[in-house]
């Protein structure tokens, strides 16, 4: 198939771009590089450096099958001191991609939503029918936009398919390169630990009166391997009238000190933790019930949390490498 990859220059983009290349699939990535890096965009991927807002006039002869869209902003502290941000980029910018799409009757999209639609649950692990209550804009945009996806499919016939992600973790490293995450603002737990660790420096640990078991937060890690692994799948699963919402996680937490403890082991050295307040809008827990998606694509997680903590272990190196 020939897929349009919104974002195929940020972290998911890229190994979900290379991935689906490497099944045979022709990539066309689009990217305005806000926050992704022209040299992430897999080598045999045709790479357009422009916004998903300025498709229309040239999408038309790329001759697109389908779509896979990452493209957003995706912090989630950022979205609640600057909404407007998340409104626009995220469910404004989607809009006119759907409408771009629509009218040039490209009606196959796979999109990257999130784990934050569901905000604080009441039951762990979380089902996909589990009440829609995000915490921050950036919830709310992914969760509009699985809105607007629902009425797309029902009145224009699109089939979309809605991946919604737990904690994306790891590298890909393959013979057409090693894609990670190489966040300008890095928030995310497990490049902040392996840093810590590797180059020295403080960790700061937030939260550790949760009521869980260690007092720590408990996330459900997947390995990015196995989310691109999920979306070459759902890409074939996508049915036109139909829109799928399926959770990707792996169905098991970890609380924020077992991934300490873990990244320890594969660094060869402990992190240093400073403890710190709980940062705002964390949950204590979030689990997803992953029985959906392992139904409905015939997939299943394979990669454990000490794999995806070494894959990217081995992208930190690289990254740190002069060129
Ligand atoms: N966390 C932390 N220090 C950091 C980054 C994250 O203690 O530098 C904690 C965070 O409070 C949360 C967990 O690690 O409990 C996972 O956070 P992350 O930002 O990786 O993912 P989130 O679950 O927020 O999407």
């Amino acid at each position: 198939m020939r897929v349009l990859v919104t974002g195929g220059a940020g972290y998911i983009g890229s190994v979900v771009a290379a991935q689906l290349l490497a099944a045979g699939h022709e990539v066309v990535v689009v990217d305005d590089l806000s926050t992704g890096h022209a040299d992430a965009v897999p080598p045999g991927a045709e790479f357009h450096q422009l916004a998903i807002t300025d498709l229309d006039p040239v999408v038309g002869g790329w001759g697109i099958e389908a779509v896979l869209h990452f493209a957003a902003k995706s912090l989630v502290g950022e979205s609640t001191t600057n909404p407007a941000l998340y409104w626009h980029n995220n469910v404004v910018g989607t809009v006119a991609l759907l409408d771009t799409l629509r009218s040039f009757d490209v009606s196959r999209i796979v999109f990257s939503s999130s784990a934050a639609t569901y905000g604080d649950a009441v039951e762990q692990p979380i089902r996909e029918d589990a009440p829609t209550r995000p915490t921050s804009p950036y919830g709310a945009s992914k969760l509009a936009i699985d809105l607007a996806l629902t009425d797309y499919a029902t009145a224009y016939g699109f089939g979309a398919v809605s991946l919604r992600y737990f904690n994306v973790a790891g590298a890909l490293h393959a013979p057409a390169g090693s894609f990670g995450e190489r966040h300008a603002t890095e928030t995310h737990l497990i490049p902040n630990a392996l840093r810590a660790a590797g180059a020295g420096g403080e960790f700061a640990l937030f939260g550790t009166d949760y009521p869980t078991p260690d007092g720590t937060c408990v996330r459900d890690y997947i390995h990015v391997v196995d989310l691109a692994e999920a979306h070459v799948r759902a890409l074939d699963a996508a049915e036109p009238g139909r829109h799928r919402i399926l959770n990707l996680g792996s169905g098991r937490g970890y609380s924020v000190r077992e991934v300490l403890d873990t990244v320890g082991t594969v660094v060869g050295r402990d992190v240093p933790v400073v403890e710190r307040a709980r940062r705002a809008g964390d949950p204590p827990v979030l689990i997803a019930a992953n029985d959906r998606a392992r139904a409905e694509l015939g997939w299943a997680p394979e990669r454990d949390l000490a794999t995806m903590i070494a894959d990217a272990w081995i992208f930190e190196q690289r990254a740190a490498e002069p060129d």
